[in-house]
């Protein structure tokens, strides 16, 4: 009875739209993200999150991406 542990913890896969698969801790069940660390490196950087997340939109935004779907 291992899972009787922490009942409302489990792990969930998580999905990037890169296709990256890989496992996290979570009240929720599984998550589909559009951007980890692996298809963006600088996306870890905290200092650098905020210019990165400018810089991707003004991408989208260039080559007509919707980036609200
Ligand atoms: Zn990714």
């Amino acid at each position: 009875m291992r899972e009787g542990i922490h009942p409302e913890y489990h792990q969930a896969k998580v999905v990037c739209n890169c296709g990256n698969e890989f496992v996290t801790g979570s009240t929720k069940g599984d998550i589909h993200v559009e951007i980890c660390s692996k298809c963006h490196p600088f996306y870890t950087g905290q200092q650098k999150a905020a210019s990165a997340r400018g810089r991707i939109e003004k991408f989208n935004r260039k080559y007509g991406v919707n980036a609200g779907k």
